[in-house]
């Protein structure tokens, strides 16, 4: 018997006790996102950001993201432990929410940066 690729497949996700013991260098409002590293500065280039999205069918439990994002902020590549990217590829839609959510902040990062 043949046993199906659904069911041998586990993705990882992180307890919401694991995540907030972390510290995050930017929280989205709700805290769904939380973007733990960013590699590479935050001036327009190729960069790698760490991080982790919440899952909205499992409220408290977070899936793992990390990305690189070209010039002009697209995702070069991404990788996210939920079964969706597993399946289907990525980006999800977690990479997706991640890379707005940086988006929307950088420019208050930016800011702190130049004080
Ligand atoms: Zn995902």
């Amino acid at each position: 018997m043949q046993e199906s690729v659904r069911a041998k497949y586990r993705p990882v996700t992180y307890p919401t006790a694991q995540v907030s013991k972390e510290s995050f260098i930017i929280e989205s409002y709700d805290k769904s996102v939380r973007i733990k590293e960013i590699h590479g500065g935050i001036t327009p280039g190729s960069h790698l950001i760490k991080g982790y999205v919440e899952s909205e069918e499992h409220g408290g439990t977070y899936f793992g993201v990390k990305m690189r994002l070209s010039k002009g902020n697209d995702i070069a590549e991404s990788r996210c432990t939920c079964t969706s990217a597993h399946f289907y590829g990525n980006p999800c839609s977690h990479a997706l929410t991640m890379r707005n959510v940086y988006v929307k902040h950088k420019k208050e990062l930016k800011k702190e940066v130049r004080k």
